[in-house]
């Protein structure tokens, strides 16, 4: 076969998107305004969400969400140790402590029985941050759908009921995803309960994209003007709610709030990429299968999971390697990838092999096994819409024939 690059992601702007943003920049209002109300209007209708607050990222919604839901330093929040940097540093500007949990062997996903034992041991001394602050008490849990494979948001509820916590979703990837058995339509599926906050990334690799950008969706009123007061310096008005025509110049502080409002100019690509959201989805879910056909009989690797049950999002596919079966590691096979034009990517070192948080808080390896093992197994193979199917059939014969090369 002949030798192609494949890149990991490529973005797929159209158009649409193009001509939006042009007309924005000759609309003469740049920031935050109409574009961003009906990014956020039809971002609310796609979820089924009676709130959804644009954001500048989904580390700029996640900290929102646990501003909004009152944490305090010294508290402690579960959170995966499978997932990527911001979903435990917001937890961290907060002075928080979050708690990691192990995960799911087969999904990837947060494990609850290990954050059941987790809230057990949690006045454990590893749990003292380096200021020496002893945790008080846990009072959220924040699950990420890795790859874009759902979480049992109906477990998780009720598990966050019996241990009186909120829930903070970070659903960077899952966006359009949801579960089948609960509605016909594709991302109407959220057990969105009152004291939960979704937020979704739309940074440039993400399911869609605004260049960089987020989205805070939740039930609840009171969260959601607290999210977007925040969001924008705590100020009681906006920029358009005080420049546009019939504004008020005047404005209060309320609180020291930041700097995360979404521009106009991103909002114009936010629009016209929620539009074709559902369409591009397909193409992801089509090279899944592909994959996944061509894929089934090579015994180096596992493929991953999906049943019938999700509306999986698609946004990753991560094989996991049959290390045994092999005579190299993860790495050489990456390096095997990309010298053959392939790049592919990890879905990720876990939280607590990283310096920052092994000095701080202490924790072991022994503490989150499967964590462990599963992280030097995983490699993320290119799937993006646009993906031709000449890409598609390299990407598929270069991993048969690294597994081939490198069988024991
Ligand atoms: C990308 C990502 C984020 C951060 O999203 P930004 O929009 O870049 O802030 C958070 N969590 C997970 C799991 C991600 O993959």
């Amino acid at each position: 076969m002949k030798k192609l690059q494949v890149p990991f992601f490529r973005p797929s702007v159209q158009e649409q998107e193009v001509n939006e943003v042009v007309e924005t920049l000759r609309s003469g209002w740049l920031t935050s305004g109409p574009r961003v109300k009906r990014f956020e209007e039809g971002f609310a209708a796609a979820v089924g969400a009676a709130n959804a607050v644009a954001l500048n990222s989904c580390t700029a919604a996640l900290h929102l969400a646990v501003e909004a839901l009152g944490l305090k330093a010294g508290q402690g929040v579960l959170v995966p140790t499978m997932t990527f940097a911001a979903t435990a540093e917001v937890v961290r500007y907060q002075g928080a402590i979050p708690i990691l949990v192990d995960c799911d062997p087969v999904t990837l996903n947060l494990d609850l029985d290990d954050a059941a034992r987790k809230l057990k041991n949690r006045q454990s001394a590893d749990y003292a941050d380096h200021h020496n602050r002893k945790l008080s008490k846990v009072v959220g849990v924040m699950p990420v759908h890795v790859g874009g494979l759902m979480v049992d948001l109906d477990r998780l509820q009720r598990f966050a009921k019996e241990h009186k916590l909120w829930v903070v979703e970070d659903a960077a990837h899952a966006f359009p995803a949801g579960w089948r058995r609960t509605s016909n339509q594709p991302w109407q599926q959220r057990s969105n309960g009152s004291s939960t906050v979704t937020c979704y990334s739309f940074y440039a690799n993400k399911t869609i994209t605004t260049g960089e950008g987020g989205m805070a969706v939740t039930s609840n009123a009171k969260l959601a003007q607290r999210i977007r007061m925040m969001s924008l310096h705590g100020l009681s008005h906006d920029a358009w709610g005080r420049y546009s025509a019939n504004g008020n110049w005047d404005y209060k502080i309320i609180a020291p709030g930041y700097k995360y409002n979404l521009t106009d100019v991103a909002a114009a690509m936010g629009i016209h990429q929620l539009g074709r959201a559902e369409a591009m989805r397909r193409e992801r879910e089509a090279i899944a299968l592909r994959y996944s056909e061509a894929l089934a009989g090579v015994e180096q690797i596992e493929l991953p999971p999906h049943d019938e049950n999700h509306i999986h999002s698609w946004h990753l596919f991560a094989l996991k390697l049959r290390l045994r079966r092999l005579t190299i590691s993860r790495d050489e096979f990456m390096k095997e990838l990309k010298r053959a034009g392939v790049g592919c990517s990890v879905h990720w070192r876990p939280l607590h092999l990283h310096p920052y948080y092994q000095k701080t808080f202490g924790w072991r390896a022994k503490d989150f096994p499967v964590a462990t093992a599963v992280w030097k197994r995983v490699v993320s193979l290119p799937i993006f819409p646009g993906m031709r199917n000449d890409e598609i059939e390299y990407v598929i014969s270069t991993v048969k024939r690294i597994c081939a090369r490198h069988a024991r």
